[in-house]
């Protein structure tokens, strides 16, 4: 597999300003030679030449936090429980979907029965038109917390022997939840929650020790207090993260991955099928919350990597440009919101050899019709999408 991506804009996601007239050679799935294209000294009839003029290259997107075991829209939760052989084929489905939209890498973060794992097995041999997916097998939460779906625990004993459970299925990484579902309303001044910080010390512990990341669902001050200070690799929504909450992920160098197409996408379902006037306004509160948090997050220099969360709330997959739409709404640059959804979200996934556009790498690339660092909606301009340098869309 020989390629040619000529004359083209050219945005490496290293931190490199954009550069014009570049040509991009790929041999083999990975990148071969990076120069202005009045310099490649190849024979051009003998590669695949992609006409790259008034067009944008970017490194593949990654979505750091999906669930392709639901569809997302105004009944997610519903959809988890569908029956197995449903949730299997949707997922292929859906998969292919975000890999369509330019996510070429995901973080599965979530789904009933393992389903994840068996998924990115697939995609890994081959076998479907998927991103590479990052699977974090079920959920662990604390029994009566959160979905009844996921895998529950009581006690320090029970809770090791579920992260233990997950990484012999094959899990690429864990994911606990310390609170309940997104639109739970917690009272400021409830009581501690049971998953507390001595059980999420123990759920560091059990992961880290294995060698595997550990990605921990907070969403309201007393889940988000007790993630920002525990050393998780990210902290997954952050809603109502606070001052210090922020500072202590800063010097902990946690992720946050902000989800906020979900409180988007809840708004948009709120009105388009009617919901309950509480149930619209606790939209907005998240949507506040989450916009508040994810501001002040960039002030305070915490790193931001990208994620939509869609099937696990109402935002639907293939959306990732709304995601990057939302960060810049936020205050971040558009190219920091590129950095966000390529080489950031690389280094928590922990994909070394991707994320950036540089000799030696991976070859999966999106081709924009526009400048996305004039205008970070160009993500949606999809001209082409490039996975271990083969077409894929
Ligand atoms: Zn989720």
């Amino acid at each position: 597999m020989h390629l040619l991506i000529d004359d083209v804009q050219l945005w490496d996601g290293t931190g490199s300003p954009m550069q014009p007239k570049m040509s991009i050679e790929v041999l083999d799935g990975r990148i071969h030679w990076i120069g202005l294209a009045s310099q490649w000294q190849g024979n051009r009839a003998t590669v695949r030449v992609v006409d790259g003029r008034a067009r944008t290259l970017i490194p593949g997107l990654m979505d750091c936090h999906v669930h392709y075991s639901s569809p997302g829209g105004p009944e997610w939760i519903a959809r988890f429980s569908d029956p197995l052989p449903e949730i299997s084929m949707r997922a292929i489905e859906l998969a292919e979907t975000s890999l369509r939209s330019g996510v070429t890498t995901a973080r599965d973060v979530g789904a009933p029965n393992g389903v994840s794992i068996r998924l990115a097995r697939a995609a890994r041999a081959g076998e479907i038109r998927a991103p590479n997916i990052r699977a974090a097998g079920t959920w662990i939460a604390h029994r009566g917390t959160y979905v009844s779906f996921a895998r529950l625990f009581e006690e320090t004993g029970e809770l090791r022997n579920a992260i233990k459970t997950e990484i012999e299925a094959g899990a690429d990484l864990i994911k606990v939840a310390l609170a309940g579902w997104n639109e739970g309303a917690r009272p400021q001044d409830a009581p501690d929650i049971p998953f507390d910080k001595k059980l999420l010390a123990v759920a560091v512990d059990e992961a880290h020790r294995a060698g595997f990341k550990i990605a921990c669902h907070a969403n309201d001050p007393t889940s988000c207090r007790t993630a920002a200070r525990a050393g998780v690799d990210p902290l997954e929504h952050g809603m109502f993260l606070e001052a210090s909450d922020l500072e202590a992920m800063a010097k902990n160098k946690t992720y946050l991955v902000p989800t906020m197409s979900v409180w988007d996408a809840m708004l948009y379902y709120a009105r388009a099928v009617d919901w309950p006037e509480t149930r619209k306004k606790r939209a907005e509160d998240l949507r506040q919350g989450s916009r508040a948090a994810v501001t002040a997050a960039i002030k305070a220099g915490v790193r931001i990597a990208l994620g939509t969360d869609a099937g696990g709330g109402a935002a639907r997959h293939g959306r990732i440009a709304r995601e990057a739409e939302l960060m810049v709404e936020c205050g971040m640059e558009p190219g920091d919101a590129l950095m966000a959804a390529t080489s950031s979200a690389a280094s928590l996934i922990g994909e070394g050899d991707r994320g950036t556009i540089e000799e030696g790498k991976i070859a999966d690339l999106v081709l924009l019709d526009a400048n996305s660092l004039e205008d970070i909606g160009a993500l949606r301009l999809i001209a082409a999408v490039f996975q271990e340098g083969r077409r894929v869309a």
